[in-house]
């Protein structure tokens, strides 16, 4: 087990395994900057799965519990329940999740499944497929990104989460068609307040819809009540409606920090390590793993100098510097 200066410990990796996505949703890859111009990283930037294997290796060592691939979108690399096989084959304790926009999920759901995915996380902002084109900037079908759900509950995948992006005057009237498409479904949603990760997506608080107007909006109609974090280091809060069971939870990165028991670090699809989804910088590892070995010393010492806490200064480095993009260091 590791600390950083705030006493955290290091249990948490996620990993981008890709910048590339087939959508281009408004508040994460804007189409304007994101277009045919932007340089994607060429594939021996990439880790590749074998590297991959490597840095967990080494994070093993320092005490990690949980994985998670994401992106971009990681569905889209080649092979990627190769590399859940690889991962859970080593490590059959160590818990494996998948964050995707869905598209591609119907395809490999199976595939994922018997590699060893233990948990998966689809996002879907609107269930109305005009608003969903909107937020998410693609052509593809919203029943293409119903059917990956579908087929990730019909293969009884533990404790699927929907992430739900709210932006304020947008898309908060899909709060309750939400909960209520999947009432019986057995996923939980999860509301996620609007955030100002990376420099491209014209964030501005005007546009939060904050923790407490979601719940407000959703007892108007429902009646949850709060379960908080089920673990300290949980991002997000929940909620129950006790006569269904059904549970909600949301993620309150602007108007509730939560700072003080993140024990995640990321590592992003060219091989960099940030200690802060809202970093400016990260630590090139791959260069020290591919021209020295042994990256374990380094990732310790990355930790125990770490002391980030974004959310809850954030005022204080507005505009300061250029942050990491989220498709690039992972949601
Ligand atoms: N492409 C995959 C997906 O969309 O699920 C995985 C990567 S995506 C960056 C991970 C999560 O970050 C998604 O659930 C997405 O909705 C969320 N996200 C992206 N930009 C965000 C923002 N500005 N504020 C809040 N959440 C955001
Ligand atoms: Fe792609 Fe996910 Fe970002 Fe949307 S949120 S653009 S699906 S990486
Ligand atoms: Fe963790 Fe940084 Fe988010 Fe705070 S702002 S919860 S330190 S990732």
């Amino acid at each position: 087990m590791v600390n950083d200066k705030l006493g955290r410990n290091l249990q948490d990796l996620r990993i981008s395994i890709t910048d590339k996505c087939n959508f281009r949703c408004r508040y994460c890859m804007p189409r304007e900057v994101f277009d045919d111009n932007w340089e994607f990283l060429n594939r021996n930037e990439l880790l590749t799965y074998e590297e991959i294997l490597l840095v967990i290796d080494s994070f093993m060592k320092l005490g990690l519990k949980k994985v998670r691939l994401t992106g971009g979108e990681p569905l889209i690399r080649k092979n990627m329940h190769e590399l859940i096989r690889i991962i859970k084959n080593k490590y059959p304790k160590l818990e494996i999740a998948l964050t995707t926009n869905g598209s591609l999920l119907s395809r490999y759901s199976e595939k994922l499944k018997h590699a060893g995915l233990d948990r998966i996380t689809i996002s879907l902002d609107s269930l109305e497929p005009k608003l969903f084109e909107k937020m998410n900037d693609t052509k593809i079908p919203i029943n293409q990104v119903l059917e990956g759900i579908q087929s990730a509950i019909d293969l009884n995948f533990i404790n699927i989460k929907i992430n739900c992006v709210i932006k304020k005057g947008l898309n908060e009237n899909q709060i309750i068609p939400l909960i209520e498409y999947f009432k019986n479904k057995n996923v939980i949603l999860r509301f996620i307040e609007f955030m100002d990760v990376g420099n491209s997506n014209q964030w501005n608080l005007d546009q939060v819809f904050t923790k407490d107007e979601i719940i407000k909006k959703i007892n108007s109609k429902f009646n949850f009540s709060p379960l908080g974090r089920l673990k300290k280091s949980d991002v997000a809060e929940q909620w129950v409606e006790k006569n269904t069971n059904q549970k909600i939870e949301v993620i309150s990165s602007i108007s509730q920090p939560f700072c003080s028991n993140c024990t995640r670090a990321r590592l992003s699809s060219d091989g960099k390590l940030y200690t802060c989804l809202f970093a400016f910088k990260g630590f090139d590892i791959k260069k020290i793993l591919r021209e020295e070995g042994d990256i374990t010393t380094k990732i310790k010492e990355i930790w125990e100098h770490r002391d980030d806490k974004f959310s809850e200064l954030r005022n204080e480095f507005i505009k300061i510097e250029k942050k990491v993009e989220m498709s690039y260091i992972g949601g």
